[in-house]
């Protein structure tokens, strides 16, 4: 069992009457990368800058390596790297030259670790560009080496790919990737698109008005996304049996409503429809079934939220 990283505790933050987190409770895995999902405006932002420091909670608290964070983030605080705005970088300098400056900002006034942090996120051969002639991209991942000094074990990136071309979401999906596997560092990553988030994320903690709707790792997120084959009969129990006994699967699901999720034998429509026919089995529906990742985020936002409301 790894370690637990990050702990929050019915963390709140309000702004007069508008609650900008509430109750948020929160634990992270140390070498897991969790996607942060939300609309704007959910409190992913507010969120991560609790985390970090940059502002202050108006309930609840926060564990950081297992310590309370009281007011201050002293050591533990040393131990958190965030992206969090837009990089503080300057513009008429090189990448060498921004990493520089930053590792004298922390104390860390070390060359190698510059040259390292560059070839990790793959700015070595920059040279003498300055960086107000880099891509968005390379800018947000020179913002990412600047976050890497001092090798913090806790990463917090917000909406890190926003504005990206393909090719720079890609070179961020991979460094994001190499960061975790071969540093073991926890990652937390916030987006408001699922489907990119899904593409590196290892679990899923959807935000929504504030408050945490849900948590989910990958496979329990492919778990409810599954294509199925969806199947009403007169006779359930009979429907279940031929299933079983015929078709050899027991990989399906009796729902309340009596209808049957098929998750084998998607592509043997017409067999399983002989089948059934051949057993006796009065099929009144049979459609291939199956929620995108967005319909899924939407249900869990949206149907909820209604019947909160309600
Ligand atoms: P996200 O990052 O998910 O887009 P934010 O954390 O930035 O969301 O914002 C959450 C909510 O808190 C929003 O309704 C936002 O308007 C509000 N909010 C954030 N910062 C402030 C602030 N400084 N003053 C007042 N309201 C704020």
């Amino acid at each position: 069992m790894s370690s637990i990283i990050l702990e929050t505790r019915d963390l709140s933050k309000q702004y007069k009457s508008q609650w900008a987190l509430k109750h948020v409770n929160l634990r992270l895995q140390q070498g897991r990368i969790y996607g942060l999902i939300g609309k704007n405006g959910a409190g992913k932002t507010t969120l991560m800058r609790m985390i970090a420091g940059l502002g202050f909670p108006t309930g609840g608290s926060i564990f950081l390596f297992g310590k309370e964070n009281r007011g201050g983030l002293e050591e533990e605080g040393k131990r958190i790297g965030s992206l969090i705005e837009e990089p503080a970088l300057v513009a008429g300098m090189t990448a060498k030259e921004n990493l520089h400056l930053q590792c004298l900002m922390k104390g860390i006034p070390n060359y190698e670790v510059e040259k390292e942090l560059l070839e990790l996120v793959g700015l070595q051969d920059t040279g003498k560009k300055k960086v107000k002639n880099f891509s968005l991209g390379m800018r947000q991942r020179l913002g990412i080496a600047a976050t890497l000094i001092g090798n913090p074990e806790l990463l917090m990136l917000d909406e890190p790919i926003n504005g990206l071309d393909p090719a720079g979401v890609i070179e961020m999906r991979e460094l994001i990737k190499k960061l975790s596997a071969y540093e073991n560092k926890t990652i937390l990553i916030s987006s408001h698109n699922l489907p990119e988030l899904y593409q590196v994320a290892t679990d899923f903690i959807i935000i929504h008005e504030g408050e945490i709707r849900e948590v989910l790792s990958h496979e329990e997120l492919d778990e409810r996304c599954k294509s199925y084959l969806s199947l009403e009969a007169v006779d359930v129990n009979r429907l279940a049996t031929v299933l079983e006994e015929k078709l050899h699967t027991q990989n399906f699901q009796v729902m309340p409503d009596n209808s049957v999720k098929l998750f084998d034998c998607l592509d043997e429509r017409e067999r399983v429809g002989r089948v059934l026919h051949e057993n006796d089995v009065i099929v009144t529906k049979m459609v291939v079934c199956g929620t995108s990742l967005e319909e899924y985020f939407m249900s869990v936002i949206g149907v909820k939220g209604e019947n909160r409301d309600a």
